[in-house]
């Protein structure tokens, strides 16, 4: 059973019940939904979610009420792993990964986009839609799949090749739009007007799909045997992610269920797409939008809807956000994948070089736990490391080359 109320607007309180809607009638602020914790408290229990699936639907009481039953295609409860290893070499204590490159589709909007269609059948819509940067329309394609709905995903057409195969392979209609994301968030919305039963999972059901990033935060507080962390590192794109994480851990607090305060938030932004990054370095709350140029087109969103949000919880919690650039997002992959054996895609690389900025500059406090969202599988971006990441040697199908070149390697004891 859900706990959630219906809708509240971000900005001036007013409140809606629970239905398609997503921009409030008085000041046109965003909505988000509602909960009744004090109706929750004592109910929602360390035992009532153990007892639950090992997906983000064991949180069910405190997501959005997915009517008859939810889209679940196996979103969330992803490995936390200690990382001793990586840890070392960046000079912290504590480090944890929240490993999201082990969704269904490869990234965590498999979290969100299992939340907005649960709630998008409840509402009556016919047709899952979204503007997207890329794991976002995969996702949507995915799960519309799942439950035999038609989807309409729509991307800047230059996206990497193994993002549209991976979306197109589910068989809805996929859009290349020929300019960046923010002109494909324009197009979406006057899409969404013209087409009223089409769920844009991130534009007319936002309130709903924002609510699935909560369930990162649920399950760091749970993994660490129901404790929060004092730190934790977040990719921005629009900045709901980062947003739901603190919302996430709030309710846990609020609830009882958890040991500890709210942990300090840091962003991990891609230079060439970082309007949140700079004006929380200038002290402003005005994002100024981007023209976004980076390797890391996940989080390439220069104009980011819930930028103002980000900046208020940053300077709240005493966070920070790092700004990192493309050649030490690659170098970052490599760092991850050579001391964890975890394979992340760009923005991947993303959060681990904006970790170790913010530890170099003495933002991230070395001696307290620090949980870093690796947030997209690398697979998807195989594009920008091919070149790189290569074989060590090619050889004829000898002893005497394949010796040879171990030496060459190091790995064979040169006699
Ligand atoms: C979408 C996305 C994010 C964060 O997105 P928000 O819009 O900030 O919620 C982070 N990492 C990856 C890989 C993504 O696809
Ligand atoms: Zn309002």
């Amino acid at each position: 059973m859900s706990f959630a109320t219906g809708l509240i607007c971000r900005e001036c309180g007013t409140t809606y019940p629970g239905e398609a809607r997503f921009a409030c009638d008085f000041c046109f602020g965003p909505l988000e939904v509602s909960y009744d914790l004090a109706a929750a408290h004592g109910v929602v229990t360390r035992s009532s979610i153990q007892a639950g699936p090992l997906s983000i639907w064991r949180y069910g009481a405190l997501l959005p009420d997915p009517g008859e039953a939810p889209v679940d295609l196996g979103a969330g409860w992803t490995p936390l792993r200690r990382a001793s290893r990586l840890a070392e070499v960046l000079g912290v204590r504590e480090l944890w990964l929240k490993d999201d490159t082990r969704n269904p589709t490869g990234s965590f909007k498999d979290r969100v986009v299992s939340v907005a269609l649960s709630s998008a059948r409840r509402l009556g819509f016919t047709t899952a839609a979204c503007a997207s940067t890329g794991n976002l329309a995969t996702s949507v394609a995915a799960h519309a799949a799942f439950i035999g709905w038609p989807s309409v995903t729509i991307i800047p057409s230059d996206l990497e090749k193994s993002k549209i195969a991976m979306t197109a392979i589910f068989g809805g209609t996929v859009l290349g739009v020929e300019g960046n994301y923010d002109d494909v968030n324009r197009l979406c919305v006057e899409l969404a007007a013209e087409h009223p039963d089409w769920a844009f999972a991130n534009i007319n059901v936002r309130p709903y799909y924002a609510e699935g990033s909560k369930t990162l935060a649920f399950e760091i507080a749970e993994q660490l045997g129901w404790r929060t962390p004092d730190q934790v590192v977040v990719p921005l794109a629009s900045g709901s992610q980062f947003t739901k994480v603190k919302k996430g851990f709030q309710q846990f607090i609020d609830l009882g269920l958890v040991d500890g305060d709210a942990p300090v938030l840091f962003g991990a932004q891609a230079t060439g797409c970082s309007p949140i990054a700079t004006a929380h370095a200038k002290g402003t709350n005005v994002v100024t939008p981007q023209r976004p140029n980076t390797i890391a087109r996940s989080l390439a969103i220069g104009n980011p809807a819930d930028g103002p949000y980000v900046l208020d919880a940053l300077r709240a919690s005493g966070g920070d956000c790092g700004s990192v650039p493309d050649e030490e997002i690659l170098e970052c992959i490599e760092l991850l994948a050579r001391t964890e054996g975890i394979f992340a895609e760009t923005a991947g690389g993303v959060t681990i070089a904006s970790l170790r900025q913010l530890i170099n500059k003495g933002s991230i406090d070395p001696e307290k736990s620090v949980v870093a969202i690796i947030s997209g599988h690398g697979l998807k971006t195989l594009d920008a490391i091919v070149e790189t990441a290569t074989v060590s040697a090619t050889i004829s199908p000898s002893l005497e080359a394949a010796e040879e070149a171990l030496r060459f390697h190091q790995l064979v004891a040169t006699s």
